[in-house]
């Protein structure tokens, strides 16, 4: 990906991006606090940004702390990924409307709608990088889905602080952005200074940028700046070798280790509904009591419910223990196979928000240990 030489913003040139991209008819989603955690929704401003907050994450524990900077981007990732814009978890196909004898089924209009995301970390642009590929990338493409992705602006952030459960560097997706946005930011806090060194990698990245007030970087800011991303890299929460993964799980399907799992897995799907990969859905019609109008919608489904494996006579996969096999080994063997990258990103969020804390880098390591070699 072709960067230009970096510029500095100060925090006035940051609160004109979001007018700039108003401007230009975007809608502007990215970072802010609801319901004691940071979540991706429409911002207006700086205010909106989680200013000052950071996020501490386990096994099954998330909480928003106060941080001792003023940080507007110092936190790791929250609990949704950008796929909640991309990929809704509910989306209408088609609806149906019946009078006298006569049926008339109404497509769902393809979406018009130009995003622009504000806060992308590198180990979400991977993901959607993956989803592209799964929605965009086969001989069937998902139109609703390509709508959406054509319009998006990518601001990017490179990260500045590694949440508890992060492992991106174990996956060589972060935490350096290098592919998949328009601008990328870098926070700088040193001593009483609060700027951030921005990059544009694109002709739209480039338009916007013309259009906010800012000064070339010297090479001191380009120090500060990796400074900030080395210091993530040799923080992260969790580490877990990758490399021969497929061939490890597929020579251990039958390990003792997926009863251990399945003693603890509580089957309730957290797990996919987090991350920024999983991708399946089914399809549900309903219709109103008078039988006058039917609707056919597609939502997020688990590979960890009953439903998701049932054919006629019951379910293919109706232990927890195949369950977790099945998602565990999907995200990091078959996926090679069947989309050429790893289903995993290394964000964390599968272990952050399972209420029993069930860890994939730890289920890693325990078959690693004691496999047959
Ligand atoms: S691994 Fe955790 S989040 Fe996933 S289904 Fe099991 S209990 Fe739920
Ligand atoms: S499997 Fe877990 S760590 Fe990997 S991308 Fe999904 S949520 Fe993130």
């Amino acid at each position: 990906m072709q960067k230009d030489a970096p510029a500095i913003l100060t925090m006035e040139g940051l609160q004109s991006l979001f007018a700039a991209l108003t401007r230009q008819g975007y809608r502007v989603v990215g970072p802010t606090i609801r319901d004691q955690a940071i979540v991706y929704d429409d911002i207006a401003a700086i205010a909106d940004l989680p200013r000052g907050w950071t996020d501490e994450q386990e096994g099954g524990r998330y909480r928003l702390v106060r941080r001792d900077d003023a940080a507007l981007f110092g936190y790791a990732v929250g609990p949704q990924a950008w796929k909640k814009f991309l990929h809704p978890p509910l989306q209408r196909l088609w609806r149906a409307e019946h009078a006298g004898n006569d049926v008339r089924v109404i497509p769902e209009a393809i979406p018009a709608e130009r995003l622009a995301f504000i806060g992308v970390r590198s180990c979400e642009l991977h993901a959607i990088a993956i989803q592209d590929r799964v929605f965009l990338g086969g001989a069937h493409v998902d139109p609703h889905y390509r709508a959406r992705r054509e319009g998006v602006f990518v601001v990017a952030v490179h990260c500045g602080t590694a949440g508890g459960t992060c492992f991106c560097v174990s996956m060589n997706t972060g935490p350096r952005a290098t592919a998949g946005f328009d601008l990328a930011l870098t926070e700088i806090l040193r001593d009483d200074r609060h700027v951030f060194l921005i990059e544009a990698a694109t002709d739209a990245g480039r338009a916007v940028l013309a259009e906010l007030p800012h000064r070339a970087a010297t090479a001191a800011d380009g120090v500060d700046a990796a400074a900030v991303v080395a210091r993530t890299a040799a923080a992260m929460g969790r580490a877990m070798r990758a490399d021969d993964l497929p061939e490890l799980l597929r020579r251990n399907l039958e390990h003792p280790r997926w009863d251990d799992v399945a003693a603890r897995c509580l089957t309730c799907g957290n797990c996919t509904m987090v991350c920024p990969t999983c991708f399946c859905t089914t399809v549900e019609d309903s219709s109103d009591l008078a039988g006058r109008e039917t609707a056919r919608e597609r939502r997020w489904d688990s590979c960890f419910t009953m439903d998701f494996s049932y054919l006629h006579g019951g379910s293919v996969r109706a232990s927890a223990r195949a369950r977790y096999r099945q998602w565990m080994t999907h995200k990091l063997a078959t996926w090679v196979d069947q989309f050429g990258s790893s289903g995993c990103v290394g964000c964390g969020r599968c272990i952050t928000w399972c209420p029993v804390g069930i860890d994939i880098t730890e289920e890693v390591h325990a078959i690693r240990a004691s496999a047959p070699q």
